[in-house]
């Protein structure tokens, strides 16, 4: 995918915008004066998606006036249209437009979460974020009936009031796993490997492993954190198969979902989950992670999520089990209309962790390493800085991702009623509805 390394500079309309914007949405953060960064985006996430994604989560409404639905990356989602119908071929009314998926697709005796939308929250850990975003992305999750995952870096106690909502992550550094985070959770997630940086496994810098963070990673404060790849207990279905039964002794009624990165093979990992045992696959491809993860790593190893939904999806239908199980898609999806094409090349569903972010004021200035001061993200989302993370506030953080994730099942719902379904499910690997926006270059 061609793509562009420079930020894109914005104009100075835009400029006034984003002043405008950031003022509207956190007038409950007292903002006052604040510098305005050189550069807002990159060519994926323009500067003009990062003011919408404001706009929304200011709002609840789509702008009138900002592009909401595509980037300037010259591939991917960005090269991907709906061919819709002609106007007067469009659903009447889209409120009743159904946009819930379900969870549990294998028919065992488990429950069967159908959150009304087809989106959850991915995992980012305790110390790569606050616990402040981590129990705003809850209380959201809890607001719309659907989840957010913890990423790999424990279980804060005061996520535990959300409990039904939060899905407990286990990944290969097992920083924070607990039986009772297990048995509280509704679903716990298996990371093998994420997209943003397959085959690297993570690491948190000593300066945000502060007394917190390591007391509930098992660690001594300020000591950098690796998470190995792979768990070096699993290297067959059968490990993989033995990991599930060991979280299936301690919550039989806990759904299992497999995160797993997107290898020229993933299709042949997606059967091997599902006969495992897990009722989710979860893909996750090259363009997700916070700016912390590596630039060598990201988009550059693995394969775009647009290429692998549809290789995994067919898969699993010619192996005659596509129906038995919920297949859900993240790295790099922005928009509703992102949302709307990864279903209709094959996923259920989605999976959300930067759109959170830049729904709380992120910026995509990639300094969630440090940055120049060295405490992690200048408006508090990824740090553990105890003055920084006050930034977020929970009452404005829960209401600036509600109305984003209003607004995202808004335009959900425009392109299914110009496509003329009546269910979010009846997109599920239509690619015959997408077609291909041929650029310049
Ligand atoms: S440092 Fe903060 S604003 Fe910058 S990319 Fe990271 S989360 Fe976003």
């Amino acid at each position: 995918m061609a793509m562009s390394k420079d930020p894109v500079k914005p104009s100075e309309a835009l400029l006034k915008k984003t002043t405008d914007l950031m003022h509207d949405g956190m007038d409950a953060r007292a903002f006052g004066e604040f510098e305005m960064p050189p550069a807002l985006g990159d060519a994926r996430w323009t500067d003009e998606l990062i003011l919408s994604t404001w706009h929304m989560a200011a709002t609840g409404k789509v702008p009138d006036n900002l592009n909401y639905k595509t980037g300037l990356s010259n591939g991917g989602f960005d090269r991907l249209d709906f061919k819709m119908l002609n106007e007067d071929q469009w659903l009447e009314h889209s409120e009743d437009i159904d946009t819930s998926i379900s969870l549990n697709r294998r028919g065992d005796e488990r429950h069967n979460p159908t959150p009304p939308i087809p989106i959850y929250g991915g995992g980012m850990s305790y110390g790569s974020v606050s616990v402040n975003v981590m129990l705003a992305r809850a209380k959201n999750a809890q607001k719309w009936n659907t989840f957010m995952s913890t990423g790999e870096g424990g279980y804060p106690e005061q996520l535990y009031e959300c409990k039904e909502h939060v899905i407990t992550q286990v990944a290969t550094g097992y920083f924070g796993v607990e039986e009772r985070s297990i048995q509280a959770a509704p679903i716990v997630e298996f990371k093998y490997a994420q997209g943003a940086k397959p085959g690297l496994g993570g690491h948190l810098l000593a300066s945000k492993a502060g007394e917190e963070v390591a007391k509930m990673r098992g660690s001594v404060p300020f000591v950098s954190l690796f998470s190995p790849f792979p768990f070096h207990s699993t290297y067959s279905v059968e490990d993989h198969s033995k990991h599930i039964d060991w979280i299936q002794t301690v919550n039989p009624d806990a759904l299992i979902s497999v995160k797993v990165s997107t290898p020229h093979d993933v299709d042949m990992v997606a059967v091997g989950s599902y006969y495992a045992g897990a009722h989710i696959i979860h893909l996750d491809g090259g363009f997700g992670g916070t700016g912390a993860a590596p630039e060598i790593a990201k988009k550059n190893i693995a394969m775009p999520i647009e290429l692998a939904i549809p290789k995994v999806h067919k898969f699993l239908i010619k192996e005659g089990i596509r129906d038995n199980v919920t297949l859900i898609a993240s790295g790099g999806i922005r928009t509703a209309d992102d949302i709307a094409k990864a279903i209709a090349l094959g996923a259920d569903g989605v999976v959300l962790g930067t759109s959170d972010l830049v729904a709380m004021g992120c910026t995509r200035c990639s300094n969630c390493e440090g940055g120049p001061s060295g405490r992690g993200c200048p408006w508090g989302l990824t740090t553990t800085d105890i003055e920084l993370q006050e930034w977020i506030q929970q009452e404005w953080a829960v209401k600036r991702l509600d109305n984003y994730y209003t607004a995202l099942q808004w335009r959900l719902r425009e392109i299914l009623r110009q496509l003329g379904l009546g269910d979010v499910k009846d997109l599920v690997g239509r690619t015959d509805l997408l077609k291909y926006v041929r650029g310049d270059a």
